[in-house]
């Protein structure tokens, strides 16, 4: 068994020398020959089973090749028997929702978790009624009808950090899905550490070039099925354009997360130290929830930072109009760093009482940090914060 630098740089790649072939070759086909039917029929009944593969992949959206390449490095890297890949992160938690609803209508979820998924949990719009708990309030919030716990470790993103091996017990028979987006395999997994789903927004680090919306999910062979039936059923599939360059962005997914991390912890101690800014959220730091579990269930501290301005809102705008080489943008865990505001953009849909029960103030901001020279990156944020400054200066005198 190779280790995981290895597994990054060649898993899903076993059959290229039968193939002949040294990248992945990109299946597009829309639809399969069957000239034998009683072939195709027996691999359209496996594959609307949600078995992986069949003799005949028949249509895209039972199986693509390509795709299957990329879910099986991802199962590697996860340390589980299957992966199966979505359109979105969101795609994947809609598909998880709805295949957990034959199991009952009642999921526990802990906030905060990203702005989208809280949404899509409060609205009821997969069908479920999701009821927001703390992890020591799980065990006695399971009824019968509880179909699955949700957490997001580190969350986003105030970066507070979930023990997920507590949450796995306190859970009992109930499956544990972890969106493991802001760790990444290369730091925390959670499977290992007793989750049954773990899930990715793919568009973010594994992807990791901002080129790619995709999302997956990691687990046992027996809990892939029903996730392929409902991805096969409601169409919720990642195009093999997108899954050939999500694979191409994993050899070097240990190198990006290592680099961006080491940047984090040198801007989140020069940004802690700074007169403008009130507060860093950084586990690197010990500054957020739970801080200690960054060393116990996970390899570090990660790439994501986020910190309160002094001066508030006004002050989180000035430094988004005044950054110059970070991109202020929604989205994360892309070679080059992005900022953006929570309150106003990705916790946007988030309840206002639950923004403010979590702590996501409009003062604060979201840094995801990149792979560009740290000395670079520091320039540019300290300019960005005197410029703020000055401007609300401006604003004062007024
Ligand atoms: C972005 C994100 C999602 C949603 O993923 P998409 O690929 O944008 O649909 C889910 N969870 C976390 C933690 C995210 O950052």
């Amino acid at each position: 068994m190779h280790r995981f630098d290895t597994l990054a740089v060649h898993a899903g790649r076993e059959d290229f020398p039968d193939l002949g072939v040294h990248a992945p070759p990109i299946d597009l086909s829309t639809t399969y020959p069957v000239a034998d039917l009683q072939v195709g029929t027996a691999s359209f009944d496996a594959l609307v089973a949600g078995e992986a593969a069949a003799a005949n992949p028949i249509y895209a959206r039972l199986h693509n090749p390509t795709v299957a390449r990329v879910e099986q490095a991802l199962a590697r890297l996860e340390g589980t028997e299957a992966c199966v890949a979505f359109g979105s992160g969101m795609a994947a938690l809609t598909a998880m929702l709805l295949a957990a609803r034959t199991r009952g209508g009642h999921v526990l979820v802990v906030r905060p978790l990203y702005g989208t998924s809280d949404h899509l949990l409060a609205c009821g719009l997969a069908g479920i009624r999701a009821e927001f708990v703390q992890p020591d309030e799980i065990a006695a919030k399971i009824r019968p009808d509880t179909a699955l716990v949700i957490i997001e470790t580190p969350a986003n993103p105030t970066l507070d950090l979930v023990d997920v091996r507590a949450v796995a017990t306190a859970a009992g028979e109930v499956p544990v899905l972890v969106d493991s987006t802001f760790a990444t395999p290369v730091l925390q997994r959670p499977f290992e550490l007793g989750a049954t789903y773990v899930l990715h927004s793919a568009t973010k680090f594994l992807g990791g070039h901002g080129d790619v919306i995709a999302g997956v999910i990691c687990c046992s062979e027996d809990r892939a099925r029903p996730l392929r039936q409902v991805r096969a059923a409601t169409g919720a599939l990642l195009h093999p354009l997108a899954a050939y360059l999500l694979h191409r962005g994993l050899p070097t997914l240990g190198l990006r997360v290592e680099r961006a991390q080491a940047n984090a912890q040198v801007l989140a101690e020069r940004l802690a130290a700074h007169p403008a800014v009130a507060r860093v959220f950084y586990p690197g730091l010990g500054t957020v929830k739970n801080a200690h579990l960054a060393r116990s269930q996970m390899q570090g501290p990660g790439a994501l930072i986020a910190f309160e301005l002094r001066a508030g809102y006004a002050a989180a705008a000035a430094l988004m109009r005044a950054v110059r080489l970070v991109t202020p943008a929604v989205s994360l865990g892309s070679v080059d760093s992005l900022i953006q505001h929570p309150s106003g953009l990705t916790h946007r849909v988030v309840e206002e009482g639950a923004k403010a029960g979590c702590g996501i103030t409009p003062g604060m901001l979201r840094l995801s940090v990149g792979i560009e020279h740290v000395e670079d990156l520091w320039a540019d944020l300290a300019q960005a914060l005197t410029a703020a400054e000055a401007a609300l200066a401006v604003d004062n005198a007024a």
